[in-house]
């Protein structure tokens, strides 16, 4: 059955990466019918709002977005694009994953699944500053809030993940041991949704400082990790150092009422327009994309041409060491399909 699905081609290189993206979904005969609309800097451009409302009411509909890149406009009186998108859609899971695929890097065969909760915590934006005799900030307070139920659903959503690509354990990330309260809810509450995965998917407990080094000595060891807003956002960059850094890595924001997929990378402006973006982490968010929407098979496929081209090496892009364009790589993953 078709599926409608909004495009965003995005800011800088976005369009062209975009553009690489769907046609190598075309040739793999990816059954989707693309809702393409702007946001960004061609969201300004077209109606003074880098997040349309026409954008907006496209996910509500398709519930399911491909977003390139976007610039967020410098200036005040512009909302935000991640903030609108995350209230709109509760995009309560950022899902990276990290997985090998240039050779001769320092990890040869990771595969890390790291599931971050991306709506409470420290980033909820409750901050204000404190006055202290003649000085209105001498002082300033951030309050992180995490909840019973915005931890069992992210928790959930871990093991669920799990269950779903056959994965085996999964490691939960906090700081319990000094954050008695807001760290010690999220573990509890994660140790509890655990008991119902049981004898089905291994679970295992980790403090965040002791996790960072441990993920540079043994990545092997993990598999799906799962923690709080701040320290997803540290700990998912730190796996991509793992695998040889952003630029090919994809990552959703699935939500109650949307997911959407993107490549991590931004607008890459230094190269916008010449024709030699690496449109690799946006094919692979497409692919984690086709599997939201149960199309493995199709995905597996995608997947393999994609990493079968960057590993043979011969038409890769300037940033993978080669000196092939965007078409160029394009149409060798296309060959290889
Ligand atoms: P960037 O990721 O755009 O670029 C960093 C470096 O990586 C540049 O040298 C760039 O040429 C290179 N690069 C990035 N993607 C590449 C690709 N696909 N192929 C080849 N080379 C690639 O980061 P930045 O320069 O810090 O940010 C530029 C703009 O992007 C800013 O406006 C920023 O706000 C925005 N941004 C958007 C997102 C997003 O929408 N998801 C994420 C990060 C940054």
């Amino acid at each position: 059955m078709t599926k409608h699905v909004t495009l965003i081609p995005g800011d800088g290189i976005g369009p062209s990466i975009s553009s690489a993206t769907v046609k190598i979904l075309a040739a793999a005969g990816a059954d989707i019918e693309w809702d393409t609309q702007v946001a960004g800097m061609a969201g300004v451009a077209l109606f003074g709002d880098p997040i349309p409302d026409a954008t907006l009411d496209s996910i509500k509909r398709t519930k399911l977005a491909l977003k390139g890149p976007l610039e967020t406009p410098v200036g005040e009186g512009f909302r935000s694009i991640n903030v609108a998108l995350r209230k709109t859609f509760d995009l309560y899971a950022n899902v990276r994953p990290a997985h090998s695929i240039v050779p001769g890097g320092r990890y040869g065969n990771l595969d890390l699944v790291l599931i971050r909760e991306n709506t409470e915590g420290l980033y909820v934006g409750v901050e204000h500053y404190i006055k202290i005799g003649d000085d209105p900030r001498a002082a300033a307070e951030s309050v992180a809030i995490i909840t019973r139920i915005g931890s069992e659903r992210i928790v959930r959503y871990a093991f669920d993940y799990a269950v779903r690509y056959g994965r085996k354990k999964v490691t939960l990330v906090h700081k319990a041991n000094i954050l008695k309260f807001s760290q010690g809810l999220f573990l509890d509450t994660g140790r509890m949704v655990a008991r119902d995965y049981a004898g089905r998917i291994e679970f295992d407990e980790r403090i965040v400082d002791a996790m960072a080094m441990n993920l540079v000595l043994h990545p092997e060891r993990f598999d799906v990790i799962c923690t709080t807003n701040l320290f997803g956002d540290i700990l998912s960059d730190e796996i991509s150092g793992l695998v040889g850094g952003l630029g090919l890595t994809p990552g959703a924001n699935i939500g109650a009422n949307g997911a959407i997929f993107e490549a991590v990378h931004g607008t890459a402006p230094d190269i916008a327009g010449k024709g030699i973006a690496n449109p690799s982490a946006l094919i692979l968010a497409a692919c984690m994309l086709l599997e939201h929407i149960e199309d493995d098979s199709r995905a597996a496929r995608i997947r393999r041409a994609l990493e079968e081209t960057i590993r043979e090496g011969k038409t890769v892009t300037r940033d993978l060491g080669g000196t092939a364009s965007t078409d160029q790589f394009t149409e060798a993953v296309i060959a290889r399909l």
